[in-house]
């Protein structure tokens, strides 16, 4: 570009107007960070590599519920209390691990039938290639529960495809292996709640001749090389731990079918276990979901991190066993859509830190030009990030706004934005959600655990939110993510990298 300037002195010396182009355009000697950061930040765009266009592995990592405000409340959280040594700082500078991730785009996660979405029918979109109605896990449009009948109808999902391929296939969740995302790498239901053979799946229902998904996976044709999560008292018996009605213990069978399998009930016998033995692994540590990582007792339940590193070891070991063939991992931070539903943020920010530290875990390990590996969430929640705090404030407080900019209004003595009837605001707030929660109370200072955020309308719990989410990519075709697209497109993108057509 040339300015008016240069213009008019290139014409005086009778010069070509490019000769006095030639010389750097941008050589004002700017000694200010943001410019060198900046310039900085491009410079490694310029030097992003291609990689290969096949993957060997591919590793889908969702982020229960965690839309955009909360990866930027999380990171302003995690930048705060940093959990890896790092020195505290004000947080919005911080980068979460997918932050550094190349590629990105804009997901639109209605369901079939909904604006917004619930996890049924979006983990269904990514596992699949198809979007279904809400509630409803792996199956077509317009099947029902008749569609059971014909499982060889049903759409085939990614960690089928891929056993059926030879390559190896586990999970790893925080929430019940039986919940919506774990269920859609190897189920199939037209209800979700039909988990186990128990009070949520009624006889009349059953009539149908669905399987519940706690058989389902135990049924997985070829096997899962590792499944880690909560959710045992879906496998078991009433009255033997469990809460089945008919009688089966299907952690006994599991053992039956797979007698090289081991099976764990806590962490230290995870801890015990080699990645490298053969025969696969099943650990259910808790008869429910896991604990909110806040709440978690490190000897009973292993945190996301190290489900998802033994995960990463048992099936790089299981491929090096097979010749090389590669497998499809699911991890899914899926407690962050559970602390949002109770509309307490310092859990849902939490369970998202440690979602990135997981995802750092996995960049560590894997190879990136054999690996894809993509981190989305499934849809998001309705927590917006508000107010004009100052750069620093502390994420979980109340806003202490910048004078100067847009913010006007009555302040506290304390220095606290004032709402119309004098009440303190905090940054983060809800447009709906529970005014009570067991354990939890908005009459706590804001930065506490336990206290429950505000919200404009009163329901009893906090809901999903209906705009775009993000997916972040590397690896083999990590270069197809980009623009906005549909979420079922997930899939394709999985698919191409393996060089499925
Ligand atoms: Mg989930
Ligand atoms: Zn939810």
């Amino acid at each position: 570009m040339m300015n008016m300037r240069a213009a008019i002195l290139a014409a005086m010396l009778a010069l070509p107007v490019s000769a006095l182009a030639a010389g750097p355009i941008l050589d004002t000697p700017v000694q200010d960070d943001w410019w060198q950061g900046g310039r900085a930040a491009l410079d490694a765009r310029l030097k992003i590599v291609n990689r290969p266009k096949r993957a060997k592995n591919v590793i889908l990592m969702v982020g229960d519920g965690m839309g955009i405000a909360t990866i930027t409340a999380a990171r302003i959280f995690d930048g705060q209390h940093p959990i890896d040594g790092r020195k505290p700082g004000p947080g919005e500078e911080n980068s979460l691990a997918w932050d550094r991730m190349a590629n990105t785009a804009l997901v639109k996660t209605y369901n079939s039938n909904a604006q917004v979405s619930d996890s049924a029918g979006t983990a269904s979109a990514m596992n699949t290639g198809v979007k279904t109605r809400i509630g409803v896990i792996n199956m077509g449009q317009d099947q029902g529960a008749e569609a059971c009948k014909t499982p060889e109808k049903l759409p085939r999902s990614f960690a089928e495809i891929a056993r059926s391929q030879g390559m190896g296939v586990g999970i790893v969740t925080t929430t019940r292996i039986t919940h919506a995302t774990p269920a859609a790498v190897y189920g199939h239901v037209p209800n979700r709640d039909w988990e186990a053979a128990d009070r949520a799946y009624p006889a009349a229902d059953r009539a149908s001749g669905c399987i519940d998904l706690a058989t389902q996976l135990v049924n997985f044709k070829g096997g899962m090389d590792i499944v880690l999560g909560g959710g045992g008292a879906r496998f078991l018996p009433a009255g033997k731990g469990g809460q089945r009605d008919d009688g089966r213990n299907l952690i006994t069978e599991w053992q039956q079918r797979w007698p090289t399998g081991q099976f764990v009930g806590d962490a230290k016998g995870l801890r015990a276990l080699a990645a490298s033995a053969n025969g696969p692994v099943l650990g259910l540590f808790t008869p429910d979901h896991l604990s909110f990582e806040h709440d978690r007792k490190d000897e009973a339940e292993a945190s996301l991190v190290e489900m998802t590193s033994f995960a990463l070891a048992k099936l790089a070991a299981g491929s090096k066993a097979r010749g090389g063939k590669g497998y499809y991992l699911m991890v899914e931070g899926g407690r962050i859509d559970h602390a949002h539903h109770a509309s307490n943020p310092y859990r849902a920010l939490k369970e998202a830190q440690m979602f990135s530290a997981a995802v750092a875990e996995v960049l560590k390990r894997v190879n990136l030009d054999e690996t894809l590996v993509l981190v989305t969430a499934d849809h998001s929640h309705v927590m917006t990030i508000a107010g004009y705090p100052e750069r620093g404030n502390d994420i979980l407080g109340y806003i202490k706004p910048v004078r100067g900019g847009e913010s006007d209004g009555a302040l506290s003595k304390e220095g606290w934005a004032l709402d119309d009837r004098g009440q303190p605001m905090t940054t983060l707030s809800y447009a709906n959600g529970p005014f009570v929660a067991r354990g939890l109370s908005r009459l706590l200072p804001p930065n506490d655990p336990n206290y429950l955020a505000s919200k404009t309308y009163g329901t009893a719990g906090e809901s999903h939110a209906g705009e775009d989410v993000a997916l972040f990519a590397e690896g083999p075709r990590a270069d197809l993510v980009r623009g906005v697209m549909e979420q079922n497109v997930i899939f394709h993108i999985m698919a191409e990298a393996l060089g499925w057509r």
